[in-house]
Parts: C-alpha cells; sequence; structure tokens
C-alpha cells in the first residue's frame, strides 16, 4: 500500500520509518525541501542506530529507504495513497486545513488519520465531505521505538475505517488500544491523572519526590516513576494538559499550585535543567529545593 505522512517533524518521520518498515510505500511530505530531507536524514540515522545495535539488519536497512521517498508536492504526495497520516504540529485548524486540502487530492477510498495527542478527532473530521473515512492513530515518541498506537474513533468513524486501522497498526507490528474520542483518550488521562496525584503528594509532604517515584518504580514496576515523568514531559505540558482535561472533565483534574508555581518560575523539568528534579546533561544530579535553607 502508498502510505503519505504529512509532516516530517518529530513524529512525522517517525511514522513514515514504521509504515516503510512493515513493508509499505511511504512518501514523507512537509512544507519546505529542507525540512523533507532532515525527517529523511532522520529516518536513516535511526536506521544507523538500528544496525549498530543489532535491531536492523543490513537488508531491512536498505529495504526501507528504498521504500522512502519525500516532497513538499501535496497532490502529489497523495495521488496513490491508501492512507494518509498527517503529524503536523497540533492546531485544529491547521489539521482541518490539511485533510481537507487532503481529500481534495487522494483518492476516495483512502483512510484519512490525524496523529492529534488531544484534539477531538470528531471536530477534525467534519471538515472532510467523508468523515466516516477519518480515525485518529496517535503514535508515541518514537514511533520507531514505542509499541503502542491508540486508535481513536470519531463519531463519524465507520466499522470499515475501524478494522483498516487496527489492521494497519498490526502489519507494522505495534500494539493497537481502540478507544472513543474522550478528552485524553486513554494514556495522557490516566497517565496525567497518576502525574497530578504525585504532585499533590509532594505539596502535603505525604514523601520525597524520590520515594514517591521509587515507590512506582519498585512496587509497581514502572520504568520510570511519575515525577520524574512529568520532568521528562515537560511540567509546562503537562500543565497544559491538565488545564484541558479539568475544563472537559472536572475538578479532580484542577492543577494543584505548586505545579503551577514551578512552571511560572520556569522549571519545566530536564529541558530548562530544573523541575522536580535538578538536571545536568539529561540526568539527574538531585532533587529541586534539596539543599535550600
Ligand atoms: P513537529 O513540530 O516536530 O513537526 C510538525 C511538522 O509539520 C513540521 O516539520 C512542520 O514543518 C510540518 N508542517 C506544518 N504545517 C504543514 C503542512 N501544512 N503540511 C505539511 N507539513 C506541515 O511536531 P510533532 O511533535 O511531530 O507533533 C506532530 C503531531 O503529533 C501533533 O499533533 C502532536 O500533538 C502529535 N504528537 C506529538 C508527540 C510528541 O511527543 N512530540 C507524541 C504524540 C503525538
Amino acid at each position: 500500500m502508498n502510505v503519505c505522512v504529512i509532516g516530517a517533524g518529530t513524529m512525522g518521520h517517525g511514522i513514515a520509518q514504521v509504515s516503510a518498515m512493515g513493508g509499505h510505500d511511504v512518501t514523507l511530505r512537509d512544507i519546505e525541501d529542507g525540512l523533507v530531507a532532515d525527517g529523511l536524514a532522520a529516518i536513516e540515522a535511526n536506521l544507523d542506530g538500528g544496525v549498530e545495535r543489532g535491531k536492523v539488519s543490513e537488508d531491512e536497512r536498505e529495504a526501507t529507504l528504498a521504500r522512502l521517498d519525500g516532497t513538499t508536492d501535496l497532490a502529489e504526495a497523495v495521488a496513490d495513497a491508501g492512507l494518509v497520516v498527517e503529524a503536523v504540529p497540533e492546531d485544529e485548524e491547521l489539521k482541518k486545513q490539511v485533510l481537507s486540502d487532503v481529500s481534495d487530492h487522494a483518492p476516495a477510498d483512502a483512510v484519512l488519520a490525524t496523529n492529534t495527542s488531544s484534539l477531538p478527532v470528531t471536530s477534525i473530521a467534519s471538515a472532510l465531505d467523508e468523515p466516516s473515512r477519518c480515525v485518529g492513530l496517535h503514535f508515541f515518541n518514537p514511533p520507531h521505538i514505542m509499541q503502542l498506537v491508540e486508535v481513536v474513533l470519531a463519531e463519524q468513524t465507520s466499522v470499515e475505517t475501524r478494522e483498516f486501522a487496527e489492521s494497519f497498526v498490526d502489519g507494522v507490528g505495534r500494539t493497537a488500544v481502540v478507544v472513543e474520542d474522550a478528552p485524553g483518550f486513554a494514556t495522557s488521562r490516566l497517565g496525567v491523572a497518576l502525574g497530578v496525584e504525585a504532585v499533590r503528594m509532594v505539596e502535603s509532604g505525604v514523601a520525597s519526590p524520590r520515594d514517591i517515584d521509587a515507590a512506582m518504580e519498585l512496587g509497581y514496576n514502572h520504568p520510570m516513576g511519575p515525577l520524574e515523568l512529568g520532568d521528562v514531559v515537560g511540567l509546562d505540558v503537562r500543565l497544559d494538559i491538565l488545564e484541558h482535561l479539568r475544563e472537559e472533565l472536572g475538578e479532580r483534574f484542577r492543577p494543584p499550585s505548586l505545579l503551577r508555581k514551578k512552571v511560572r518560575a520556569g522549571k519545566l523539568g530536564k529541558k530548562t535543567g530544573e523541575g522536580f528534579y535538578v538536571w545536568e546533561d539529561g540526568e539527574i544530579v538531585g532533587v529541586s529545593g534539596e539543599n535550600d535553607a
């Protein structure tokens, strides 16, 4: 099948790689030649890393690269596509515009998927003349490593589109979970619920960040505790998701004032060097506030 991925950024190039590794012919489309080239180069670097670690064979690397192509021409990119996945920035109007333009040029039976991590797929689908062929395919970062894909069903998604999406995910060696188009889908809602409770526990002095994280890592086998994960994702990103979930689902998602204070102070986690932990060169070197008098 021909797959077209729109947007060659963090997620788009990874989705293109996963699709090509799954045997599909893939066209990666972005708005500038340099961005397309960067996306293709990132895929090549991922594959080289895979070969070095013995996860990808030389033959698989070559075959994957041979199945990949890039362009800035939208009409050409989607002309023969059986599936189009958009991975442009998280902006509802932009996504609607992109998918509506896609539907003008793609075959009438192509499935049109969005990789949105938080927007209502039902609203995005409403921009299409045939919304029944729209579905959410929510890959995780980085797509070539992460096993999960949430298949998000819009109100309008047809049974055929749902089955197509599940079978595509399975065919590219990933595991699908099917979720209704509810705020935070399955992952963000549960992940954020745990993270926000951990922040409240720090706020009320139940335990230190290190002990809360150790409790979940050692007691529940989580690969990373909820506070460290919040630092890695970015506390500003977490706050935005919480605000959205509070609006949609109610006060149980009210952001704790400690989280707001951290964000106001620019303590956003790993990317700024401090959140609940202090970070240097991508590693935790201390706990925020630990040495304060
Ligand atoms: P990104 O900014 O890295 O990449 C977006 C790309 O889209 C850019 O290269 C940009 O030039 C391109 N673009 C913008 N307008 C375009 C257009 N009209 N046509 C073609 N390309 C266009 O963003 P990202 O992090 O890859 O996120 C993309 C989507 O994936 C968002 O909806 C985001 O919420 C979702 N998502 C992100 C993550 C993550 O961890 N980054 C995880 C899951 C889902």
